[in-house]
């Protein structure tokens, strides 16, 4: 009973991504057909957006944006490596980001974190991360956040509700602060040829805040 109900399960999605091909072709594609022609010789994106994989995360959505407009990159929680000359593993996210800044020379870069997310969550989860090694390892980005939420907790700073929303913002810091280690980045924010910005997507209430470097907190973009 439950196989059956599990292959018509994946039919039925497997029919609705089938249906969204179709639909993507006769109500975006054909009247769009110049701007697709256009844009298939070449890109020319001007922002770099870093963001969570979760699927409610949707960048060209929530910036309202075209393709070609985004150069994306997704991970679990909007993690940042931390910066190496040189490396001799894969690392996806240090990739595109150097080929978002020094071959596409984008003017922004947009790291975005969200609520409710299970990146961020996972970091106080540490049973369920014990068959996920790869997820584990990951987080370990989001490390010092971790800390410093365990302290402010401790210290009776913020309450245990409070922790998601704190650990995600903080997150959103940590991770620009990664960022801002990158040489060829650093000195393009110095130099005023590029633009670092750290976004909160408040998904329930379609809302993005965005990280006020002076103020030390997230303002509501309206
Ligand atoms: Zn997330």
């Amino acid at each position: 009973m439950e196989l059956h109900d599990k292959e018509r399960k994946d039919s039925l999605y497997y029919k609705r991504l089938y249906e969204g091909i179709k639909k993507f072709q006769t109500n975006e594609f054909i009247p769009r057909q110049q701007f697709f022609e256009d844009l298939g010789h070449k890109q020319n994106p001007h922002t770099l957006f870093i963001g969570c994989s979760d699927s409610r995360v949707v960048p060209s959505l929530i910036t309202q944006t075209f393709p070609g407009e985004l150069f994306v990159v997704r991970n679990i929680a909007n993690l940042i490596p931390f910066y190496k000359k040189h490396s001799d593993t894969y690392l996806a996210t240090t990739a595109a980001i150097e080929y978002a800044v020094n071959q596409m020379n984008v003017s922004n870069i947009i790291v975005c974190g969200h609520s409710n997310c299970g990146g961020c969550a996972a970091l106080y989860q540490d049973k369920e991360l014990k068959n996920l090694p790869h997820t584990r390892k990951w987080m370990e980005l989001a490390h010092p956040v971790k800390k410093i939420v365990e302290e402010k907790i401790a210290k009776n700073k913020i309450t245990l509700e409070q922790r998601s929303l704190i650990t995600e913002q903080l997150n959103i810091v940590e991770q620009m602060g990664h960022l801002l280690k990158y040489s060829y980045i650093k000195k393009r924010v110095k130099d005023g040829n590029i633009n670092v910005m750290g976004w909160y997507y408040n998904i329930e209430k379609g809302e993005i805040y965005n990280y006020d470097e002076k103020l030390k907190r997230f303002i509501r973009l309206e």
